[in-house]
């Protein structure tokens, strides 16, 4: 949990130093900050069992920074923070977070009309006093507007990606306790949908006392927000709400069930159980005439005693898996031991953390049979997109690094910009050299629909192009998707047989859930994808597959699930 903390904190220091045109630093305290927040154990851990050596390995972390990490790990502060902080006026630091809202023009709309905080912003925005205002004008004014509502959103609910560590985290230091029986995460986050709004743990135990005391008590707790004998709320340092309550184990297949809900399955799976002569409840499933307690100790007993197999969590949305499930149609779940490869992931060639060399690494370690290196190209100067100069370095160096590595092949690629014309970024004459090209929009997200539709549509057409990377655009409390027809869409990846990418980037996932679906059912092939910028961030793709799972995605839907013989056979 303190790693996100720490990157938090150099994420600012980042911004505060561009304000200032600081030079390199910038980027530095960035990348620095992207490879804590994706290290998968915590930094603090890191440096009690390796010391200043051991955070040195992390990438972006030399001298200087493995310094700022061990003053905040022994001072819980980092003092240049603290006087970057106190150099820049509040308002900045509260406004720049606006999506669409820069330093400029924060201090613009500051010294103009005296907007200090969120709320002058809104009142501002109300009377369209931006439109007004030069420099500004209705467009910029309406983006501004978006904006706040984004980081309304944002602020509102917690990513996946972010809350599911942090859940599993609660869940290895309750565990401690001794004399606990099932322990399990519900709600949402069990469900796996993309954002969550609190946590919800549910545990068995004969004694509920010491697991009350110890869940109180936990080292990130700011606030306890009720404390009971059985049930008690807290609230993190990082604002997320977390409930956990200690059951009977007769009753916790029936809790988990009522806890992870949807709602709207829970009203279907009740409204069965009435007519079944059955009452269903958090406590279990009772006779209605005598109240004789029929099943509640698991949920595989609970559904089959409704007379339904057991539905996955990320089915339970009351989106026609109970009818599937009645009628012996529910889909066969892809798994993360199915995914033979991982196709997106960028090396220090353009913006990653990493050597082409140590992802390969990663991967193998991960048991991949193949994956795709896949490069910015040219246009995406802010993620250092390469020249078709570099790109032929890089296809070299990888073509060594194959004769080095022979239990994984690696497909060389890139991931190609789709400029606003519908074109792509390299020439043909380089795209043909590629085993693997994906196409993406980086640029110009604001077209209008059909202007946008065509763009993707025209770089499905091209022979090259294989797979469209993050279909939608969309970076969850930051980016609205771009205005794109799906189904159509849809439909050109079908007819010229363009894989469409679930990209797994925690606030990406996108393709989004009900996508997935409707792709699938269009008759499109899909692949999970990690767009891994950090050695650690190929197990990003768990979260992608995760989405896949929530958009009824089989194995035989993905085309990285196919071993590399059959893989390679799918040619366009
Ligand atoms: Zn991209
Ligand atoms: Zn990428």
């Amino acid at each position: 949990m303190l790693n996100s903390d720490l990157a938090k904190i150099f994420y600012e220091i980042a911004d505060i130093l561009e304000m200032q045109h600081v030079q390199w630093k910038p980027a530095a305290y960035r990348k620095a900050a992207r490879a804590i927040e994706s290290l998968p154990e915590d930094v603090a851990d890191v440096f009690k069992k390796k010391g200043v050596e051991g955070l040195k390995e992390i990438s972006g972390v030399g001298e200087g920074l493995a310094a700022k990490i061990v003053e905040y790990l022994t001072t819980k502060r980092i003092k240049e923070y603290d006087e970057l902080k106190k150099k820049i006026p509040r308002h900045l630091s509260i406004l720049i977070d606006i999506p669409g809202l820069g330093p400029k023009h924060a201090e613009l709309l500051h010294k103009k009309l005296g907007i200090n905080n969120i709320e002058d912003l809104k009142k501002a925005i109300a009377a369209h006093k931006l439109a007004k205002l030069s420099g500004f004008g209705a467009k910029s004014e309406e983006n501004i507007a978006k904006g706040l509502e984004l980081f309304a959103q944002g602020t509102a609910r917690t990513l996946l990606g972010t809350a599911l560590p942090i859940a599993e985290a609660l869940i290895m230091q309750i565990k401690q306790v001794k004399g606990i029986g099932n322990i399990e995460v519900a709600g949402s986050v069990r469900r796996r949908k993309e954002t969550i709004g609190d946590i919800d743990i549910l545990v068995t135990a004969k004694d509920p006392k010491p697991i009350m005391e110890r869940f109180t008590h936990l080292p990130d707790v700011k606030r306890i927000m009720a404390q009971g004998p059985t049930k008690s709320s807290i609230l993190l340092k990082n604002n997320l709400q977390v409930d956990c309550r200690v059951l009977e184990e007769k009753s916790y297949g029936a809790a988990l069930n009522y806890f992870t809900g949807s709602k709207e399955h829970n009203i279907v799976l009740r409204e069965i159980a009435i007519k079944k002569g059955f009452k269903l409840s958090e406590y279990g499933l009772f006779n209605r005439k005598t109240n004789a307690f029929v099943a509640g100790r698991t949920e595989e007993e609970v559904y089959k005693k409704l007379g339904l197999p057991y539905i996955p969590p990320e089915l339970r949305e009351n989106a026609g898996e109970i009818e599937a499930a009645r009628q012996g149609k529910l889909p066969v779940l892809v798994e993360e031991k199915d995914l033979k490869g991982d196709l997106h992931m960028h090396t220090t060639y353009s913006d990653g953390n990493n050597s082409t060399e140590e992802m390969i690494k990663a991967a193998i370690a991960r048991g991949y049979e193949y994956i795709a290196i896949t490069d910015h190209s040219p246009s995406v100067h802010i993620a250092h997109g390469m020249t078709e100069k570099r790109l032929v370095k890089q296809l070299a160096e990888i073509e060594k690094l194959q004769k080095k590595y022979k239990d994984i092949t690696i497909l060389a690629g890139s991931e190609v910009d789709i400029l606003p014309n519908g074109s792509m970024d390299y020439s043909d004459k380089i795209l043909k050299r590629l085993d693997w090209v994906i196409g993406s929009v980086h640029s110009a997200f604001k077209m209008p629909r059909d202007k946008m539709t065509r763009r993707i549509c025209k770089a499905m057409e091209n022979p090259y192009v294989r797979v469209i990377g993050h279909p939608s655009g969309r970076l969850m409390g930051k980016r609205e998707p771009y205005d794109v027809d799906m189904k159509a869409v849809f439909q050109m990846a079908k007819k010229t047989g363009t894989f469409l990418e679930i990209d797994s980037q925690p606030p990406r996932l996108d393709l989004k859930d009900v996508h997935i679906r409707a792709a699938i059912d269009a008759g499109v092939t899909l692949v999970i994808d990690s767009d891994a910028h950090d050695v650690n961030q190929l197990r990003f793709i768990s979260l992608g597959l995760m989405t896949a799972r929530r958009g009824w995605a089989t194995k035989k839907d993905i085309a990285n699930c196919l071993p590399l013989d059959k893989f390679l056979k799918l040619k366009k």
